[in-house]
């Protein structure tokens, strides 16, 4: 088909991130028509990242106000989704990952009998309650895409087992790769663009930096606490200086600020952009992280990565050896990060570079696949 016209809908800072590459592939390919929606779940952060690829969405959803409870929240997507798509009246829809936006957009796309194209398919936990509801999301997309592309075999293997028709999967690599890359080549072009964490690293300068983000939904409450009571007794070494840029939501906020502002070793600051965030990635010794994105990122620059969850769905980082699951219990936290740090031949042992999840080429490779889809070629909706 001429022109494919192509609405890809998102709304958080992580699918920004993974679809910038694709969005720019998208947008100088002929054969498309590339439209944008975005629903602003995550305002301030996504916006960083779209300034960043210079990228300006065509349609804007707006959410009347942040904290909305998850069933406000999947509703007013529906809708104000929905609206976007009958306006646009896109000939396939893509998505990304697992967040509320995805699986609305999805189930939007759906309802209108528009064939769905899934990035980062197949990613599985085994469990609906962690990560949660994402976990849930995930599996309500594979259900009703009509593409999926996913970041490994392993993840692919997890689709063929849920009866997913075998043509509909494609091993296409993380599209995160590739964004490291560009942020990188970005950065080496435009050393400003990282400047905060050039000053961060300055203040630190005789200290080992250990990076730490904390956001998910079913660490709120306890789980945040442990992990600020973690964060404040590693933050009693002389030796490490810690960069912790502190996620918007309030109920990460609250907690972290209230137990970690004023600690002279602890830089509590505003979430970084994603060229200082790169940087971040780059230069710590060590990662303390419960997000799904840094888990990736980081086997690929071969920095040790502690994953303050219980279970994950990205084992390939666990298996390589770059990203040791820890939960979030205090002791456990603090115990497996002064390994690292006291520890070289443990630490070195950590700190290879590897690439799991792909090998920057993954954009090129679903374009091709959006290119080439009919209908007839899997059980399209
Ligand atoms: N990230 C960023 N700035 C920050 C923290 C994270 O740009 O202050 C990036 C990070 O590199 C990764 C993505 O955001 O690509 C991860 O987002 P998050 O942890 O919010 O979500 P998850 O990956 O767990 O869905």
């Amino acid at each position: 088909m001429a022109n494919r016209r192509i609405l890809t809908v998102f709304g958080t800072r992580p699918e920004a991130i993974k679809l910038v590459p694709l969005l720019r592939a998208l947008g100088e390919d002929e054969r498309f028509q590339s439209r944008i929606c975005v629903s602003r779940q995550h305002r301030g952060m996504l916006d960083q990242v779209l300034s960043v690829a210079g990228i300006t969405p065509d349609r804007d959803v707006e959410l009347e106000r942040s904290g909305l409870g998850l069933d406000q929240l999947t509703a007013a997507l529906l809708t104000g989704v929905g609206a976007a798509m009958d306006a646009e009246r896109p000939d396939m829809v893509v998505v990304q990952g697992d967040t509320a936006t995805a699986m609305a957009g999805a189930l939007a796309a759906y309802y209108r009998k528009i064939p769905i194209a899934h990035v980062e398919a197949g990613l599985r936990s085994g469990d609906i309650h962690h990560p949660w509801p994402e976990e849930v999301n995930r599996r309500i997309i594979a259900t009703i895409a009509a593409l999926h592309f996913a970041p490994t075999r392993k993840a692919a293997e997890a689709l063929l087992a849920e009866n997913v028709a075998p043509a509909t999967v494609h091993v296409t690599g993380n599209t995160v790769i590739d964004a490291l890359h560009w942020i990188t080549a970005c950065i080496a072009q435009q050393p400003h663009l990282a400047a905060r964490m050039a000053n961060l690293e300055e203040r630190f300068a005789r200290r080992r930096i250990i990076g730490v983000t904390a956001h998910r939904r079913e660490n709120w409450g306890e789980g945040m606490d442990a992990i600020a009571d973690a964060v404040a007794r590693l933050a009693q070494r002389p030796d490490v200086g810690i960069v912790f840029p502190v996620h918007l939501n309030p109920a990460v906020r609250g907690p972290m600020e209230q137990r970690l502002a004023g600690l002279s070793n602890v830089a509590l600051v505003e979430p970084f952009d994603y060229p200082n965030f790169a940087r971040l990635l780059a230069t710590a010794t060590l990662m303390l992280s419960d997000s799904g994105g840094v888990q990736e990122e980081a086997p690929a620059l071969g920095t040790p990565v502690l994953v303050m969850r219980e279970t994950t769905e990205r084992p390939e980082g666990i298996e390589a050896g770059t990203a040791r699951l820890v939960g979030t219990d205090p002791h456990r936290i603090v115990a497996e990060a002064e390994r690292l740090l006291d520890d070289e031949a443990a630490r070195t042992a950590m700190a290879r570079a590897h690439n799991p999840y792909g090998d920057g080429k993954a954009a090129k490779r679903i374009v091709d696949l959006l290119a080439g889809w009919a209908p007839n070629a899997s059980s399209a909706p």
